[in-house]
């Protein structure tokens, strides 16, 4: 279980993370909703200390760390039990489908060249990306990229993968693929994942818990049901309205 509690962020005097606190079961997905400006993106980098939170804390089972004042051992704790997966892919240009999954193996994880290999082949073949190992991400669609983004967390084996809107940058038509290979791994591998999402209608049918944000405050959260179906609260009703 990864417990997340009291994250407080602020960007020159603006709070913009109030006081965020959920629990993620493992094996299990939550899915984080909200207008923009409020404040998803800049909870999930706090988490893996991609940006400094001024207070909370983060507990992979009974292991606590202050999201203010990790020491930097802990913070190279928290990085290996987190993977995250982002917007814009950020795949190595000058390394092929397989070299991009196999780079933090190596480089990071310390693994020998053969093993790491063999675990991003095993790795790109979960996203159905196994044809195209030798690709480079240009002769890659969108879609295949964000795909092999998340081999490339997957391959990291970490407790948790964050999500922060991984289909937003793509063309319509290709949203449908990556949604689809996140709903396997979840159901197949029963990866832990907190996932940042327009998505209402996947956040519906994927996520065993839903939580709304607005203003860095969580508004509301709960089953999906709870949540997206009879949400309790007016705001989370408006928001629902507006996407629906
Ligand atoms: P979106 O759905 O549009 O991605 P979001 O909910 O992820 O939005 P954040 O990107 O977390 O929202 O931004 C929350 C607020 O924090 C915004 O008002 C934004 O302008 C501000 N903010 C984010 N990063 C910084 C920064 N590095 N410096 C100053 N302000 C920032």
């Amino acid at each position: 279980m990864i417990k997340i509690e009291n994250v407080r962020k602020s960007f020159g005097g603006k709070e913009v993370l109030k006081n965020i606190s959920m629990t993620v079961p493992t094996g299990t997905v939550t899915v984080i909703l909200g207008p923009s400006g409020s404040g998803k993106t800049t909870f999930l980098r706090t988490l893996n200390f991609l940006g400094r939170a001024d207070s909370g804390t983060i507990t992979f089972n009974d292991n606590s760390v202050d999201l203010h004042n990790a020491s930097p051992k802990e913070i190279i704790q928290v990085r290996r039990s987190t993977a995250m997966v982002f917007q814009m892919y950020n795949l190595f240009s000058n390394m092929t489908a397989l070299g991009n999954v196999m780079e933090g193996l190596v480089t990071i994880r310390k693994k020998k060249k053969r093993e790491a290999r063999d675990i991003a082949m095993k790795c790109l073949y979960e996203v159905g990306m196994e044809t195209y190992s030798d690709y480079y991400p240009v002769q890659l669609s969108g879609g295949q990229q964000q795909r092999v983004g998340i081999a490339r967390a997957l391959a990291m084996n970490p407790q948790i993968i964050l999500f922060d809107e991984p289909t937003s940058a793509l063309d319509p038509e290709l949203v449908g693929e990556v949604l689809a290979v996140i709903r396997k791994i979840a159901r197949e591998l029963k990866v832990t994942m907190i996932i940042v999402t327009h998505e209402i209608a996947f956040a519906k049918e994927i996520a065993d818990q839903v939580v709304f944000m607005e203003g860095g405050n969580v508004i509301e959260k709960g089953t999906a049901e709870d949540v997206l179906i009879h949400p309790h609260e007016l705001r989370t009703q408006q928001f629902l309205t507006r996407y629906l």
